[in-house]
């Protein structure tokens, strides 16, 4: 049968700890797929916003949840952003501080067929980023990273973000590791659980 896929991993994280009204960010909107995942999970009454740094990724995250609305769901509002991540605690609304209940990294670039793939996620804004959804999240809220070792570049990252989320403090949030030990180069998943109080 095997374990599930890496992205199937952060979104069972996600499902087990959003409720429905709730708040999501969706830190690389690509495709929008995790976008629309985030906006179904969340249903109506919540709402999302959405970062990416290239114009096009932003196009397709609106054709897809066009599509969805008019093959009849309802969507809640969803906010897209052509920003850097790195921005976010600027970009949300003040009142979005602390009420976050989850935050979703894939890192890396777009995958579409024409995208360019030199244009990709990197460590220093990245890195920002992820100590800035900390902020952001509830407590009990939670942060996934989709990381990918095996494209240039990717390997550092992956490794800043590990080194990252294995010093941020216990009384902060609690991070874990989901990875196939066999296969160096195969994509994993880091993910941050902000402490209850
Ligand atoms: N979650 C997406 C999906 O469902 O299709 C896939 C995301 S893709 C692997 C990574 C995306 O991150 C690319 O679209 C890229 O443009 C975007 N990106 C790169 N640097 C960024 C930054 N600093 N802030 C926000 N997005 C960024």
């Amino acid at each position: 049968m095997g374990f599930m896929s890496v992205l199937s991993f952060a979104h069972k994280l996600i499902t087990e700890r959003l409720a429905p009204g709730d708040r999501a960010i969706d830190a690389t909107v690509g495709t929008g797929a995790d976008t629309l995942f985030l906006a179904r999970t969340i249903g109506p009454r919540g709402e999302v916003y959405g970062f990416d740094i290239q114009a096009a990724a932003i196009t397709l995250a609106e054709e897809r949840l066009d599509a969805a609305v008019t093959s009849g769901e309802t969507l809640p509002p969803v906010t897209l952003l052509l920003e850097s991540h790195a921005a976010m605690a600027q970009s949300v609304p003040l009142s979005w501080h602390g009420t976050v209940g989850a935050i979703m990294f894939n890192l890396g670039y777009l995958p579409s067929g024409d995208a360019d793939k030199s244009i990709i996620t990197r460590t220093d804004s990245s890195i920002a980023a992820l100590e800035a959804s900390l902020q952001l999240l509830r407590p009990g809220g939670v942060v996934t990273a989709v990381l990918y070792p095996g494209h240039e570049g990717g390997d550092q990252e992956a490794a800043a973000v590990e080194a990252w989320a294995s010093k941020v403090s216990t009384q902060v949030a609690q991070s874990i590791i989901y990875r196939q030990l066999q296969r160096s180069a195969a994509p994993y998943v880091i993910a941050l659980e902000k402490k209850r109080s």
